[in-house]
């Protein structure tokens, strides 16, 4: 029967018809229970062959993974396959079958507990990562043993649309070869950094559904909305015209959009901004290209740093910005140095390990306690500096003295590289996120120590409101128009210019095509979004007057309340259109 779900979080527009694959839970329920004397044998049996199935899956997956990404990606199956075939594993567990005379899912899960407790319990951060690998491991000889498959998203036989309690950005980002359509997730906000890499992939999603595991089965056919965020599971011949037809018209808009592709972005008074581009992916640059940015406004960087065993070395990284310079040359590429922590928890430095990841060890925090990381990042952008035109930008800032110690760290490294005749750009820029309260309201601070500023309004709305940006519990609350938001954007805004200095936004209001005119009337410089969002905003500044944008502000900021500015913006709109 039809069933029409409508209070999703649209996190990535598009629409897509197709059939639905739900993710099973990680979580298992295991069952106790007391074998007879002929059984145990046939239970053995059960376990070698859960043994070997976890085997050849591990193979498979790792032969792809050494294809696709090189050996060094790979080399966390390897790994995984040793500890399959550790002899104190496998004989512990047929022991105690023998022993205690209990099925071997109950049997195993305790053994491989015990063996992951052994790592997880240590002081090191790398070896309690290695617990969780084995518990991760475990989970996967325990889906065998269950007969419940663990999906693979890598062998997919056909499309489908992925229907999941949550994704990480690192699940998401494996999408992007796959047989996938678009996702569906229980968790999630607009601006996780799941739904900013669906973005950015192209996929269409949906987050923050609450309970959509449990209302849709696997095979269903579905309908995703992901403009308006809405699901329909089973839908009628009738209901699958109408989407098709809207799906049409959506491309014919996205069409037309594109033929602004080479034209400026200036208002009708001739106020010229820039419109670039956000990435989370290299290949992205093309794209950005195609929509029609004057740069990439920024790379988030970390997202190489994931989905892998080691970290990314100096070499690697010089050839990954090397590349992303040249194919954006002449424009420039904003490198922001790492901001892992928060969502994007890295395997490898133990990130995933704190109780409020996101007030925590996170962005510059995260490289001014890891100097060797931060250092070798940084070697890496000023190598890469002489093949076009980068800028570096810190992020998560939240007070002056971080933005002097990595600059006094920069200097430190461009010091070396001149030791070593190493050449690089001598005049490039450094910049700075604002994306916490604290830097917000110093912005005037900040902006003396570097050449330019870029609002973050995904965490800057976070941070301010005390809203955590992925929980769909609160996400009525996450509110970019929010009067306590819009006075910072201000206020950042006047206190760079007052500095000299440009700022930028490369948080996801910058794409919101209702926001445009105030951020155009507030006088910011240059917007950065996801590429799709590009031709959407141009459109809106093409053709918009300087006067109007300043009015429009000048009404908002005295209106006391979210529903009141959202009024004023739609009838702001309405009048536009007619
Ligand atoms: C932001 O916070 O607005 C931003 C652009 O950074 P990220 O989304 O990667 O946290
Ligand atoms: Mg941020």
């Amino acid at each position: 029967m039809e069933k029409i779900i409508h209070h999703g979080i649209a996190a990535s527009p598009g629409i897509v018809i197709g059939k639905a694959l739900i993710l099973s839970q990680e979580d298992f329920c295991i069952k106790m229970r007391k074998l007879q004397d002929k059984e145990i044998e046939q239970e053995i049996i059960r376990f070698q062959e859960a043994l070997n199935t976890t085997k050849q899956e591990l193979i498979a997956i790792r032969d792809k993974v050494n294809g696709r990404l090189g050996t060094k990606h790979a080399t966390i199956f390897e790994a995984y396959l040793l500890v399959l075939d550790d002899p104190m594993l496998v004989k512990e567990t047929i022991a105690k079958i023998r022993k205690e005379r209990m099925n071997v899912e109950y049997v195993f899960s305790q053994t491989i507990s015990k063996f992951a407790h052994v790592f997880t319990s240590m002081g090191d951060e790398y070896l309690r990562e290695r617990g969780r690998d084995i518990q991760d491991l475990g989970k996967r000889v325990l889906h065998n043993l269950l007969g419940e498959k663990k999906h693979s998203l890598s062998q997919l036989k056909e499309e489908v649309i992925i229907i999941a309690n949550d994704l990480t950005p690192s699940d998401t980002v494996q999408m992007r070869e796959e047989k996938i359509l678009g996702f569906i997730t229980n968790m999630g906000g607009k601006t996780s950094h799941t739904a900013i890499m669906a973005q950015s992939l192209g996929i269409p999603a949906i987050v923050g559904l609450k309970d959509i595991t449990a209302k849709v089965k696997t095979g269903d056919e579905i309908i995703l909305d992901g403009y308006e965020g809405i699901v329909v599971i089973n839908p009628v011949r009738s209901l699958l015209e109408e989407y098709e037809k809207r799906n049409k018209k959506y491309i014919e808009i996205k069409k037309q959009l594109h033929k602004l592709k080479d034209l400026p972005a200036v208002t009708l008074d001739g106020r010229e901004v820039q419109l670039v581009a956000n990435i989370e992916i290299p290949d992205e640059v093309e794209l950005a290209l195609e929509s029609g940015a004057t740069g990439i406004g920024l790379f988030r960087t970390e997202f190489i740093y994931l989905n892998r065993a080691d970290l990314p070395g100096e070499e690697e990284q010089t050839r990954v910005y090397r590349n992303i310079a040249k194919k954006i040359a002449p424009h420039s590429v904003v490198l922001r140095t790492l901001d892992l922590g928060g969502d994007k928890l890295s395997e490898q430095l133990g990130t995933n390990t704190e109780t409020n990841p996101f007030l925590g060890l996170r962005g510059i925090r995260l490289c001014l306690k890891y100097q060797d990381l931060f250092r070798a990042q940084l070697r890496a952008i000023l190598q890469a500096s002489t093949s076009g035109k980068i800028k570096i930008m810190y992020p998560m800032i939240s007070t002056v003295e971080e933005i002097k110690k990595a600059n006094h760290i920069l200097d430190q490294v461009k010091d070396e590289l001149k030791k070593e005749h190493i050449d690089f750009d001598k005049d490039l820029e450094v910049g700075a996120m604002i994306e916490t309260p604290s830097a917000a309201l110093t912005a005037d601070v900040i902006a003396r120590e570097v050449d330019f500023l870029s609002i973050g309004s995904n965490d800057l709305i976070q941070y301010t409101i005390a809203v955590d940006r992925g929980n769909e519990n609160v996400a009525y609350l996450y509110e970019p128009l929010h009067p306590s938001i819009l006075r910072q954007i201000k206020y950042v805004i006047e206190a760079g210019h007052r500095a000299g200095k440009l700022v930028g936004m490369c948080g996801e209001m910058a794409g919101e095509p209702e926001l445009a005119l105030i951020l155009l009337g507030m006088g910011l410089d240059e917007f950065s979004m996801g590429s799709a969002n590009i031709p959407k905003i141009k459109k809106v500044i093409r053709e918009a007057t300087m006067n109007q944008a300043k009015g429009i502000v000048n009404k908002i900021l005295d209106l006391p309340t979210v529903e009141a500015i959202k009024k004023l913006i739609k009838q702001t709109h309405i009048r536009n259109e007619e």
